[in-house]
């Protein structure tokens, strides 16, 4: 069988024709694309405003930016997610703590949120932003983290870099009702795709008209904006030290098709899904909990390797899996025990649940093209791994 990935995109005939027709065109930057798709990402999601830029990385880095995050500030996270969620306020020179996961949903802990934020209050080091990341596309608990924000007076940032086509309460993830900010990504192994590509979306347009500065060079051609009067049709102003981040039509082109097909992307992962839930539920297997309240968009499949009931270890399935020619990967190794943040003074136990987690889990492949054939080969090399 053929080298599996734990994911990758899916190309069809009109994705293609569709970047042919802007390459055709006159713009492939810059042009009518972009603000289509921004205004199909914010409808989709029930939100006002959507700015589509490079990458999920960009994104967060603006929405910091636009909340003030700067180098006096603190931003909390989850260890549990990838570097960017982390590094985006270290863009700003703020400093980053973190909030262990919840044992359940691998997502930030809505209760040890609570716990650090009485303790930060009496010890003066309250965060300014929280960025609570949906892992594996399934929602945290927003209610609960709207909730503590209004009483220790934090903003919101959702990384929901996993989680486009996700529901939380009936509505769509990116809707904002409980954030400043949602970010996604549209990198090719996230549930749909740009090639490279991010977005911020919010229902504050100030926020939004701050995001948009300072993805092209904090430059205006907006005459209501300038601080000075126009000296003609060519006059462009910078009002504030901004950053090349702009997104091209080419990749907005790609980026619209994708989006009419994103129910069917995620339908398509729930289905295969199911499958996993079946086939591996006798195994000493720890499978993905799914809060009620949620609709994941399931952009990761992760199971754990339940050390109560196996002696088999992780790494000797994940081995066994590898040489099966099954792209097996590891969601996450925690952020603060990477040498640069443990240069900034995180060590091995500062956040155990994290750290349990890491050492039992294996994501596995889950994709939309994904075959019955490749997924029964997964799922028969997982019981002989473990046999
Ligand atoms: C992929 C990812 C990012 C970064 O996305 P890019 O578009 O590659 O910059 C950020 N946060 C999380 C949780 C991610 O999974």
């Amino acid at each position: 069988m053929d080298h599996i990935p734990y994911g990758r995109q899916s190309i069809i005939e009109e994705d293609i024709q569709s970047v042919i027709e802007v390459l055709q065109s006159d713009w492939l930057t810059q042009g009518p694309r972009i603000s289509q798709f921004e205004k199909e990402i914010a409808r989709y999601c029930h939100a006002t405003e959507a700015i589509a830029v490079t990458n999920a990385t960009a994104a967060l880095h603006l929405a910091c930016l636009a909340l003030n995050v700067g180098s006096k500030d603190i931003v909390w996270t989850t260890p549990n997610t990838f570097l960017a969620s982390a590094n985006c306020a270290r863009f700003c020179g703020a400093d980053v703590d973190f909030v262990d996961i919840c044992p359940n949903t691998y997502n930030m802990s809505a209760d040890a949120l609570k716990e650090k934020l009485k303790i930060a209050k009496k010890n003066n080091t309250l965060p300014k932003v929280v960025i609570p990341v949906h892992f594996a596309g399934q929602s945290c608990d927003m209610r609960a983290i709207k909730e503590l924000s209004t009483e220790y007076n934090f903003k919101i940032i959702e990384d929901a870099s996993h989680a486009i086509g996700g529901r939380y309460i009936d509505m769509p993830v990116g809707s904002c009702q409980y954030s400043d900010i949602t970010v996604f990504s549209f990198h090719p192994v996230k549930i749909m795709t740009t090639g490279e590509g991010g977005a911020a979306l919010t229902n504050d347009a100030a926020l939004a008209n701050k995001i948009r500065l300072l993805r092209s060079h904090g430059m205006t051609r907006d005459e209501s904006c300038m601080l000075n009067p126009s000296d003609g049709a060519w006059y462009y102003e910078q009002i504030t030290l901004g950053y090349n981040y702009r997104i091209t039509d080419l990749q907005c082109a790609l980026g619209l098709n994708q989006l009419n097909r994103i129910d069917e992307f995620v339908k398509k992962r729930h289905e295969l899904v199911a499958v996993y839930q079946k086939e591996l539920a006798q195994l000493p297997l720890i499978l993905p909990y799914q809060h009620p309240e949620t609709y994941s968009a399931f952009h990761l499949y992760v199971i754990q390797v339940d050390n109560k009931k196996t002696t088999k270890t992780r790494k000797a399935l994940f081995d066994y899996l590898r040489n099966a020619n099954i792209g097996v990967n590891v969601h996450y190794i925690p952020v603060h025990l990477q040498p640069y943040y443990q240069r900034l003074g995180f060590k091995e136990g500062d956040f155990s649940v994290a750290e349990s987690y890491y050492q039992q889990a294996i994501t596995l492949p889950l994709y939309y093209n994904l075959s019955a054939e490749q997924q029964d080969h997964v799922i028969a090399s997982v019981k002989k791994g473990l046999a």
